[in-house]
């Protein structure tokens, strides 16, 4: 079997822009990917227009041996634009070899290890008023046990663009210790502060808590520096879930081996798909980390996610956006996963489990940028 054609479909979904690809073979099967990096995707294409000049012609079972090629292949390895790119390519592989077995892409990964893929919920508002423990309250109703919060912030006069990190810190205690208090102990709560605070805003942050009000903090600071990490570990005891912007089994490393991550939140369209997403799963087993995969792209990324979830022993939950109401036509996915209840199902049809509609590919991709915010002082901060 013979690769003969590689694609790339950058195109606007409706809600965001998705980076879709296409692998094809001279056997008439195929398979379906998916790169993150998202705001960026047409350097993503340019990288995958790179790897297809060499990839047409090779043989597409030999999946891993493509993985070395493509990661190694430019003398300068790595980086989120070609991991991304190879993420979609490594995917597309796999759901184009499964198909061609006859099998579910979990029997390329080990066999399924679960019946069942668990979601966590994220809450619609931010931490910043009655009407977020009024959310709570319906989601744990609905079965959520598991539920994710977005930072708070106090009136911003209309500026939808500020962001000052001590006024949201402050506000975001206060409203999550609230729903804490309104759901008990049985509910697992955690806050996604989108990498926007400074050691000390996320030591101040932590500390402004009540033991047990949060199971997990996601992303309180950036990820280029694990010693930032190993100075805030040094000063709260909440556990961490880090890594939707790491782009290697490399970059997991120091969080996975010193203890700075404690859900690992792999992104297989960031990470390198499954061959790379596997690696890290594995090195977080040896050390008691569960995955809690990073999930906010279209549904080749939960079909990829839901088949790497079902294959790994050490698995908590994964992110779903289906229960935001971020749900994809089926005129551009007519086969794609379906949430029931908190939970999908593991699909036992061939390859990934999802279909895109190659007509749809002419939508017209829309320039996005990721918001741009500023504090009072007009200097920049992070989204
Ligand atoms: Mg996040």
């Amino acid at each position: 079997m013979k690769i003969t054609d590689v694609k790339s479909f950058p195109v606007w979904a409706g809600q965001r822009n998705l980076f879709v690809l296409k692998i094809e073979s001279d056997e008439g099967y195929y398979g379906w990917g998916e790169a993150g990096v998202s705001g960026r995707e047409l350097a993503v294409q340019g990288a995958v227009s790179h790897f297809r000049e060499f990839l047409i012609g090779k043989d597409p079972m030999r999946i891993g041996a493509l993985w070395q090629e493509m990661y190694r292949g430019q003398y300068f390895e790595g980086g989120r634009v070609l991991t991304g790119a190879i993420s979609a390519i490594d995917i597309a592989l796999h759901d184009l070899v499964a198909r061609k077995l006859g099998v579910p892409v979990y029997q390329l990964l080990g066999g399924k290890q679960r019946d069942y893929v668990p979601c966590f919920a994220t809450s619609t508002g931010p931490l910043a008023g009655p009407e977020v423990v009024e959310d709570a309250k319906r989601l744990f109703a609905q079965g959520w046990t598991v539920i994710r919060f977005g930072p708070g912030h106090p009136d911003t006069g209309g500026d939808e663009t500020l962001f000052e990190p001590r006024e949201s810190i402050a506000l975001t205690a206060e409203w999550i210790t609230k729903v804490r208090e309104a759901l008990g102990p049985r509910a697992v709560l955690g806050i996604d502060y989108h990498h926007r605070l400074s050691v000390a805003e996320a030591a101040s942050f932590c500390q402004m808590l009540p033991p047990h009000t949060l199971d997990f903090l996601e992303e309180p600071i950036r990820d280029e520096s694990p010693e930032a990490y190993v100075a805030l570990r040094s000063m709260t005891d909440i556990p961490f879930a880090t890594g939707e912007e790491i782009s290697s089994k490399w970059h997991f490393l120091p969080y996975i081996e010193r203890g700075l991550t404690n859900f690992a939140r792999v992104d297989i369209c960031n990470v390198g798909g499954f061959t790379e997403a596997k690696k890290v799963a594995g090195w977080c087993e040896a050390h008691y980390i569960d995955l809690m995969p990073h999930n906010p792209l279209g549904p080749i990324c939960t079909a990829a996610s839901i088949q790497l979830a079902a294959a790994v022993p050490n698995f908590d939950r994964l992110e779903d956006r289906a229960q935001q109401g971020l749900v994809y036509s089926t005129e551009m996915f007519p086969v794609q996963p379906m949430l029931e209840g908190d939970r999908y199902p593991v699909p036992t049809g061939p390859g990934l489990g999802v279909e895109f509609n190659e007509e749809m590919a002419g939508k017209p991709f829309e320039f996005w940028e990721a918001p741009h915010l500023h504090r009072r002082d007009g200097s920049y901060t992070n989204w």
